[in-house]
């Protein structure tokens, strides 16, 4: 084994006091390379730094060309060294030539050497350089003479940010321009609309102090420091805004335990040992977790290593010397700026006035959007580039409706952004005091409007929105943020508070959609070519019986006494409605056998979401209590054409004869059997759509709880004897879409679309 992984602590004193000592940054550069070099018996090490323009320069070699010094320059990207720097992950390589990113510069003569391994100097997560050793035998280092170099890149980062060898301003940053008014495009995470001044999370921590000068010291450093962490945490956790349960409570629950975890500390523990001081031990361990991340594909995985960011950075604030669990103030309407940030990171702030929050990073899944959406804050995400754009202060609205995110706005955004609060504090006025009249047509037909549900956080909403009850609740949320399958009680708890804020409005639950795109951790995930035609829903509950007798045992207990609607997703054929119908059987009789309190009543739906449920529908009739239309699989399938492919997104209409004729079928039939049906999908909640779902006779609707107020509007303001007349002529028609000729009736009649 190599000197210096036995004597990683002497190799780091070694190292900086050679930084420390005599001579010019230079000078003392040349030597480090050179101690370097030898410690890791290595015939070559070089550094490169980052020069503006994101130029990497070689700063001092042992083993290459003098010559080459201050003239080998290679672009980030450029050659192995770019890549590193490019990737900010270290590259070993047995064969070097043979890499298809190898460029071979003759002033180097580095074409004799075969191994390679190079490490990004990181300062304040930015790459500003690039270590490398290589030598002469192919061979791959070890994973500990990689862990070495990472070690030592550290302490050259020290040198780095000194400025002495280069102007700290000059190192290699992407030359943005900021003060102009620019707009960028994201994904939105939580929908709302929004301004204020940008803030970013807590500045960068900087760590000034690498090398240990007493290793006992630092471990007691690291010990008093997680103990206050955790202290912060539960104090947190009490706070009244989570107090109560829900899914954010859980993911605080999660991101506890995260703090206990046992080999985050041991690593953290043998940093010390290796010589390095508390907060680089903190920091050392976390850049090995970005690098771990950054090959992580499985989107869950990678929030929950985000949480470790968040508690990696409190650490070392905490080991610095910040005692306090300090709320960052705010004085004025602001919105939160970040890559990305972390659960706990985001309570942080003065909940009266962040008004939205923007993430270059995030997903409608990760923790700090499901805390922004229970404290009812809009959420953008999926900004490339979002921080380095915005500058402290700068203006900035968001409008998730459009997807957009503008920054240092001009007058006429800005007008722009004020006349829709206004519009929308208007509707809003009138939604509120539409709020208890019923859905009916000017000529009084009656539809059922139901709001659909998934989160705890909107659950409220059936009361501001004055919806009849829930015509779908989405269960398959609490599965997705916890790290192993929620107990039986833990999900009864759940279920019986979605119970009790409906009171005596319907509540529909849909069991588990899961799989596909809803990962949950708990269950393998294989790569599927088709995953919304893959291993999904119900054909997961099928395969994993327990799961779903689990579910419905809990949603039996929360239904004690109570009505209880279950309904399954992704029914592709009767028989499979038979085999869950078989499970809540046997649950039913286990509640029995126990001497349980049994719902007062209960209801079996179905999801039709499958279209070969159209060639079994009267069979499918006799089984069910009711029918939920699930537009966005069904129409993904009736056209073949994936519902989350932006390519595809305006190739179809909903509104298309076809689908029209199809959806008519289904809702007749159900008529004729009495069975009652809903559409639950996104189409229900738009204007037009819902115009021509009630036309062909649909009477329940379940949308999100921010279309109520739309299509109440819109149905108080049809003649629904004159639209069913004009749809029918219309259904026929061999046109793309029927939308244009609904608009043109809607004008003409003064129907609020
Ligand atoms: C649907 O497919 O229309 C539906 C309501 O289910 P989800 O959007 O949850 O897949
Ligand atoms: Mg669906």
């Amino acid at each position: 084994m190599p000197d210096h992984v036995s004597q990683p602590r002497l190799l780091l004193r070694r190292l900086h006091s050679v930084m420390g000592g005599d001579g010019s940054a230079q000078e003392r550069l040349d030597r480090v390379v050179r101690v370097i070099a030898q410690n890791m018996v290595a015939e070559v090490c070089s550094v490169y730094l980052a020069r503006a323009g994101s130029v990497l320069e070689l700063f001092a070699t042992e083993g290459l060309k003098e010559e080459a010094v201050h003239r080998t320059r290679l672009q980030v990207g450029e050659g192995l060294v770019g890549l590193v720097a490019e990737r900010g992950l270290p590259l070993n390589l047995s064969e070097a030539p043979k890499h298809p990113r190898f460029v071979y510069r003759p002033e180097t003569g580095e074409d004799i050497y075969h191994s390679y391994l190079g490490v990004p100097i990181l300062r304040n997560g930015k790459v500003s350089g690039v270590l490398v050793v290589q030598n002469v035998t192919p061979r791959l280092y070890s994973p500990e003479e990689v862990e070495a170099l990472q070690t030592i890149s550290m302490v050259l980062a020290e040198l780095v940010s000194s400025g002495e060898l280069i102007n700290v301003n000059e190192l290699s940053e992407d030359s943005v321009e900021l003060g102009h008014s620019i707009t960028l495009n994201g994904l939105s995470l939580a929908s709302g609309i929004a301004a204020g001044a940008a803030v970013f999370t807590k500045p960068k921590i900087r760590i000034t102090k690498t090398i240990a000068d007493d290793v006992e010291e630092e471990r007691a450093r690291l010990e008093t420091s997680l103990g206050q962490m955790r202290l912060q945490l539960e104090e947190m956790l009490e706070h009244p805004d989570f107090a109560q349960g829900g899914e954010h409570r859980e993911v605080l629950e999660t991101y506890r335990l995260f703090a206990y975890d046992r080999g985050w500390q041991d690593k953290m523990r043998e940093a010390i040992d290796s010589g390095l001081t508390a907060e680089a031990a903190v920091e050392r361990v976390q850049q090995e977790n970005r690098a771990r991340m950054a090959k992580i594909r499985d989107h869950y995985l990678r929030e929950r290593i985000q949480d470790f960011e968040d508690l990696a950075g409190r650490l070392i604030r905490i080991i610095q010397g910040e005692t306090v669990n300090a709320p960052t103030k705010l004085t004025q309407d602001s919105v939160l700026v970040a890559r990305t940030v972390g659960p706990a990171e985001l309570m942080e702030f003065d909940r009266q006035y962040l008004k939205a929050v923007v993430l270059e990073e995030g997903s409608s899944t990760a923790h700090v959007t499901i805390i922004a959406r229970a404290m009812g804050i809009p959420v953008m995400g999926q900004i490339p580039n979002l921080v380095s754009h915005v500058e402290t202060g700068d203006e900035i609205v968001v409008d998730t409706a459009h997807n957009h995110v503008y920054v240092r706005p001009n007058d006429e955004v800005l007008q722009g952004y004020r006349e829709a609060v206004k519009v929308q504090e208007q509707l809003f006025a009138e939604y509120a005091a539409e709020r208890d009249l019923p859905a009916e047509t000017l000529d009084g037909e009656r539809v059922e409007l139901l709001m659909n549900a998934g989160l705890l956080a909107d659950l409220p909403s059936l009361d501001t929105t004055g919806a009849e009850g829930i015509g779908l609740f989405r269960t398959e949320f609490q599965f997705m943020v916890s790290p192993a399958l929620p107990r039986v009680d833990e999900q009864t708890k759940v279920y019986s508070a979605v119970l009790d804020a409906a009171g005596d409005k319907p509540v529909v639950f849909r069991t588990l959609d899961i799989g596909g795109d809803k990962p949950v951790p708990f269950l393998p995930r294989e790569h599927e070519e088709n995953p919304a035609m893959g291993w999904r829903a119900i054909r997961v509950a099928l395969e994993r019986p327990a799961l779903l007798r689990y579910q419905l045992r809990a949603l039996l207990y929360a239904a004690a006494g109570r009505n209880l609607n279950v309904m399954f997703p992704m029914i592709a054929e009767v028989a499979e409605l038979k085999k869950c119908k078989a499970i809540l059987q046997k649950e039913i009789q286990r509640l029995e056998k126990f001497g349980k309190i049994p719902p007062k009543e209960i209801k079996v739906g179905c999801m039709f979401e499958v279209p070969s449920l159209s060639w079994q529908l009267d069979s499918l009739l006799e089984e069910v209590d009711f029918l939920s239309i699930g537009t966005n699989d069904l129409l993904q399938f009736f056209f073949a054409c994936d519902r989350s492919n932006p390519k595809l997104a305006d190739r179809y209409d909903m509104l298309a004869p076809s689908v029209l004729s199809f959806l008519r079928m289904i809702i007749s039939a159900c008529h004729a059997a009495d069975v009652p049906v809903t559409v639950c999908g996104e189409m229900g909640g738009r204007a037009v759509e819902a115009m021509a779902l009630v036309a062909l006779g649909l009477r329940k609707i379940s949308v999100s709880p921010s279309s109520v107020g739309t299509v109440k509007r819109l149905l108080r303001s049809v003649d629904m004897n004159q639209l069913r007349a004009f749809l029918v002529e219309h259904i026929q028609s061999p046109e793309h879409s029927v939308r244009d000729s609904l608009l043109l009736f809607a004008r003409d009649h003064n129907i609020k679309v």
